[in-house]
């Protein structure tokens, strides 16, 4: 097995505004491409494309391949599970969607919070042990959207675990929302393969302001924009895959150049991606925050400022494609709202940044809890 893998929550659409309308043709040529230079892991999970990403798989690999020769990963819509028999009913539906009787990787979909709390309460970490001991799932594992304090306390609860896989990325190696460089730790710290999702940040880092597209072209003409992170996640150390979301036969082809006779990024490489590149992408950052969390502290509603404003960056930078609404609910979990502020400014006079903290809070506020 190779370590990358083709993910499904991405596919080719006849109707951009209708996610149910997959290019089932230009699907089956991408599969036959990366098939063809060696790549058998297939990712996908019971939501994508509003319940038809599965049928798409099943068509395009399924039905045309022996079924020895890939690998499907599939995922439990855990949001959508609300009592213990749901389980048994979703993932028999995965089954049967995908015209295949056991998956080689299983995971829970999106653990945080809230669902790690309703995984537990219904059971779903020990359907994932039945499962597995009936023969119908190799490898368990989870995905994993929180804190590195939440995946450290699954994990120690849950030794039985296979595999996790996280969102990792150049920009958020050290990003203060999404912590990836301290999931990886934390996961390798429980000496659990790591699978990646989002290594070009949904798109986001296929193409970059002028100035860090320069230095990439520089320190390698031969290789694309988005490459740089693709190869920087499957370059971690821990990570055993990395998933691509791809949407055209061209997209497929430039990934599978670089991963088939795949090089490390050296050091000097990586460190280019996550200081300078990063720090040039930041610079077009709306709000000018370092992190420092020297405005928490005092702060009488317990907001979770830093926290709050990278997930607003990241919106700002990249739209709606990240789901910030999603990472703001959970980020505030235990924490105020933005509209939670009182406008005390207690945190204001502590900001090394001079940043005029309410007012953004109030555009948060705005954007994320209408
Ligand atoms: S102004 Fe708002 S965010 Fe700042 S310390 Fe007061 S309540 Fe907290
Ligand atoms: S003090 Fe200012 S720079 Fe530091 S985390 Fe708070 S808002 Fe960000």
């Amino acid at each position: 097995m190779r370590n990358f893998g083709f993910g499904g929550m991405r596919l080719p659409l006849l109707d951009e505004n209708d996610p149910k309308s997959i290019d089932q043709n230009e699907v089956n040529r991408m599969v036959d491409l990366f098939i063809s230079k060696g790549f058998t892991y297939f990712d996908n999970a019971y939501i994508y494309h509003s319940g038809e990403s599965e049928s798409a798989y099943k068509k395009a690999i399924v039905d045309r391949y022996p079924r020895n020769s890939f690998l499907i990963a599939d995922k439990m819509p855990t949001m959508a599970v609300k009592c213990p028999e749901d389980y048994e009913k979703f993932f028999a539906r995965q089954l049967e969607r995908l015209g295949i009787d056991y998956f080689d990787y299983y995971l829970l979909h999106n653990i945080g919070h809230k669902t790690y709390e309703e995984s537990e309460k219904w059971g779903g970490f020990d359907f994932l042990v039945k499962k597995k001991a009936e023969g119908k799932i190799k490898k368990i594992g989870f995905s994993f959207h929180d804190t590195p304090e939440l995946l450290d306390e699954v994990l120690s609860k849950h030794p039985e675990i296979d595999f996790v896989q996280i969102q990792l990325n150049y920009i958020d190696w050290n990003n203060a929302a999404i912590r990836s460089r301290e999931c990886l730790d934390t996961a390798r710290k429980h000496g659990k393969p790591v699978s990646v999702m989002e290594p070009v940040k949904g798109g986001g880092l296929a193409s970059l302001p002028e100035k860090a597209e320069k230095i990439l072209k520089k320190a390698d003409p031969q290789m694309s924009i988005p490459s740089w992170g693709i190869r920087f996640a499957a370059s971690c150390d821990g990570v055993f895959m990395v998933l691509s979301g791809m949407k055209s036969v061209e997209q497929v082809r430039d990934n599978t150049s670089f991963m088939e006779n795949f090089k490390p990024l050296t050091a000097d490489e990586k460190n280019m991606l996550t200081g300078t590149v990063t720090g040039i992408i930041n610079e077009s950052v709306y709000i000018p925050c370092t992190a420092c969390r020297y405005c928490t502290d005092g702060c009488p509603k317990n907001i979770n400022i830093p926290s709050y404003f990278a997930i607003y960056n990241n919106y700002k930078l990249y739209g709606m494609r990240n789901f910030p609404m999603m990472h703001y609910r959970k980020q505030s979990f235990g924490h105020g709202l933005a509209s939670d502020c009182i406008e005390c400014k207690q945190c204001e006079i502590h900001c090394p940044q001079h940043i005029e903290i309410t007012k953004y809070l109030k555009e948060i506020a705005a954007d994320f809890e209408k």
